[in-house]
């Protein structure tokens, strides 16, 4: 019987799953909701440009794009209210999927593309990446009566093989060596080395980094692994391909994992407050003023969407990672 371990098997079938579905028939994404998410985060990646000195050039990166729209987006505003920071910055995308890259590469002509963060080149930074540190492969870990073990995806579904690790080889609580059976911890080993990596480079170079994703605050114990196949929740376990994998991203693991490396964690703070900082309903309420009734009160819908604490305002988080002693970044005013 073969078994691979949760992570190879997610990467696995998230590589399958993008590269021969359209995601977005399945699920939607904050930048497809409204117009006015990407471009105030590209004000924001402006007004971070400037509380980091105004480097040119500037590398303008995004991890996991989608169809490109909230770059899109971000430039077009950042093109009517920051001109300088417009002709400052060089556009990098970091993407897997040829099929995004090609609908990317419509959206946004002028950009370079990468696989992975290595490859883009050195230099001061701004970088946004919503909803992908959560396709990132995780592994899992469960308590049994008589000690941990580590899951592996096999034939049948899921395989628990005991393992000699405990909770502080996977970067958690210690004390949680003697947990309850049946509690289950995660760990996605590449969001913890993309903080890393961020905040390595961030030593070298100035830079800020804004990520959005559903998830904890805190590291809370618990099984977030979920499918979604023709946007229906689905057996994780189904053929890889057939369905989308995401997990909860640990955005306290992200916050450790860069200041390990010297750079300043802001945040977590929930995605409703940090949008309404940023101008959401005022910028959502100038443009509505110009458009048709029925399209005005779609545009306020969507900017509800985001914000409201029962929908996407609360469980969505935003962590910004930047150089040490970064001014504090927009949206993350006490
Ligand atoms: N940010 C977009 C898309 C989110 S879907 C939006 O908000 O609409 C996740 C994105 O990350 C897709 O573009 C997917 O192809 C990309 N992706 C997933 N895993 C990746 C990996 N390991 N490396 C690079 N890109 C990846």
């Amino acid at each position: 019987m073969s078994l691979e371990r949760l992570d190879a098997f997610m990467a696995r079938a998230n590589a399958a799953y993008y590269a021969t579905h359209d995601p977005f028939a399945d699920f939607t994404t904050a930048p497809e909701i409204s117009q006015v998410f990407g471009e105030i985060l590209g004000l924001w990646a402006a007004v971070g440009w400037q509380l980091l000195g105004s480097p040119e050039p500037v590398l303008l990166v995004e991890a996991g794009p989608g169809r490109g729209t909230l770059m899109a987006d971000a430039l077009r505003a950042i093109t009517k209210v920051a001109p300088a920071f417009r002709a400052a910055l060089r556009l990098h995308l970091i993407e897997t999927s040829p099929r995004l890259r090609a609908e990317q590469a419509r959206r946004l002509p002028d950009a370079c593309w990468h696989d992975a963060l290595d490859s883009v080149p050195s230099g001061p930074m701004l970088l946004l990446a919503n909803e992908f540190l959560d396709a990132l492969p995780i592994r899992q870990f469960i308590r049994h009566a008589d000690g941990w073990a580590e899951r592996f995806a096999g034939p049948q579904g899921m395989v628990d093989c005991p393992t000699a690790e405990g909770p502080a080889d996977w970067g958690w609580d210690p004390a949680l060596a003697d947990a309850a059976p049946g509690v289950v911890l995660e760990l996605c080993e590449p969001a913890c080395a993309f903080a890393a990596a961020l905040a390595r480079r961030f030593a070298q170079h100035r830079g800020a980094a804004l990520l959005l994703d559903y998830g904890s605050e805190h590291s809370t114990p618990g099984d977030s692994l979920q499918a979604l196949a023709d946007g229906r929740p689905a057996d994780p376990f189904s053929p890889p391909g057939s369905a989308d994998l995401t997990a909860h991203v640990d955005f306290a693991a992200l916050a450790r994992a860069a200041r390990r490396f010297g750079a300043d964690a802001q945040g977590p703070v929930p995605q409703g407050p940090f949008l309404a900082r940023l101008g959401l309903f005022q910028r959502t309420n100038r443009l509505a003023r110009g458009l048709p009734p029925g399209r005005a009160a779609e545009l306020m819908e969507a900017a509800r969407r985001l914000a409201e604490p029962d929908r996407m305002g609360r469980l969505f988080k935003v962590l910004a990672i930047a150089s040490a002693n970064c001014p504090i970044l927009p949206g993350f005013e006490a």
